[in-house]
Formats: C-alpha cells, sequence, structure tokens
C-alpha cells in the first residue's frame, strides 16, 4: 500500500483460520460500534484480499487506546483475520468491566445492599436525570431524521451512544454516510 506502509506487517501475517473465539460476536460489536474518530465518504481502501467489499466510506474509529479501521470486521468475518491476542484481551477487559457496570447499576435497586460509596452511582439520583434526557433526545434524533437533517440527526444519536436501539443505530448509520459533514 505504499511507502508509508513498508514496515507494517502484511495482513496475511493475520490470517488463521482455526481462531474461533467464543466472544467473537462481542468483538466484533465492540469494534463497529466503538466511536468514529475521522470519517470520510471520498476515499475508501478496496478489500486486500478479495473483491467483495461494500463499504462505500472509510472511518476510523477508537476506544481511547485502540485505533482501527472500520474494514476490521469485514476481515474477521469473510477473510479469517486473527485480532492480536493483546487486542483482544483489552478488549474482554474492557466487556466484562462494563457488565459488571451493568450488574452493579442494577443491584442498587435492591434495597439489602448498602449504599454505593459516591453519589456518581446512585441509582435513585442518576434515574430521573438521565431517563427523560435520553428520551427526548431520542425524540430530537428521529425527528430530524424525518425531517431529513441528517447532521442534527447524526450528532444527537452520538450522544445517546451506546444506548441506542438496533434501528436507532442503522438511522444513525445511514445519517453518518448522508450528513454532509465531512
Ligand atoms: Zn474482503
Amino acid at each position: 500500500m505504499g511507502d508509508a506502509y513498508k514496515g507494517c506487517p502484511s495482513i496475511y501475517d493475520f490470517i488463521d483460520v482455526n481462531w474461533k473465539p467464543e466472544e467473537k460476536n462481542a468483538l466484533l460489536e465492540y469494534l463497529s460500534q466503538s466511536a468514529s474518530l475521522a470519517c470520510t465518504s471520498k476515499i475508501m481502501f478496496p478489500c486486500l484480499i478479495a473483491d467483495d467489499d461494500d463499504s462505500d466510506s472509510l472511518c476510523e474509529r477508537t476506544d481511547g487506546i485502540w485505533l482501527w479501521l472500520d474494514d476490521l470486521p469485514h476481515y474477521i468475518i469473510h477473510h479469517d483475520l486473527r485480532l492480536p491476542d493483546s487486542f483482544v484481551k483489552h478488549i474482554l477487559e474492557r466487556g466484562s468491566l462494563s457488565k459488571i457496570h451493568e450488574i452493579t447499576t442494577h443491584s442498587f435497586q435492591s434495597e439489602k445492599l448498602e449504599r454505593p460509596p459516591t453519589d456518581l452511582f446512585n441509582h435513585e439520583n442518576l434515574q430521573p436525570q438521565l431517563k427523560p434526557g435520553i428520551d427526548s433526545l431520542r425524540h430530537e434524533a428521529e425527528e430530524a431524521f424525518r425531517d431529513m437533517n441528517y447532521a442534527k440527526s447524526y450528532l444527537i444519536y452520538k450522544q445517546i451512544g451506546n444506548q441506542m436501539t438496533p434501528a436507532e443505530r442503522r438511522r444513525y448509520s445511514y445519517c453518518e454516510k448522508h450528513s454532509g459533514l465531512i
């Protein structure tokens, strides 16, 4: 892919047909739902392995530590690409952290448990503020979408983040492509 990539390993070094981790779906979800850092609808790299690429834009995604192109799942699904073990470990650690947070948040509804140490996790305080906020964001985003104001809708969906429903996520990626922000 040009001189700038001379020092980089080949994608074929990462092909492993025997790599079938149990958490594959979770990994793919993580890769495709982390924040977009930069996007363009103008340039895209064709698939490096076969002429089977259906993406029409190019995005970099990040979780704040790792950075990847958003066609990475394509290679995992279609070409047996194996993620570096350290990346997988990192994702699974994060994944289990968010699960722990979820469980903790839910269990705060139980009267039997002691109060959490900080106000941040005080479920009673959090719930009334957060919920209506999200609901009105949802409403606004959908309204903007129906008005074909994709840029506005995109930015609002972005605020909803990982609390988007699958349908909202589809609208979000539609808006991402048609926002004209890039
Ligand atoms: Zn391909």
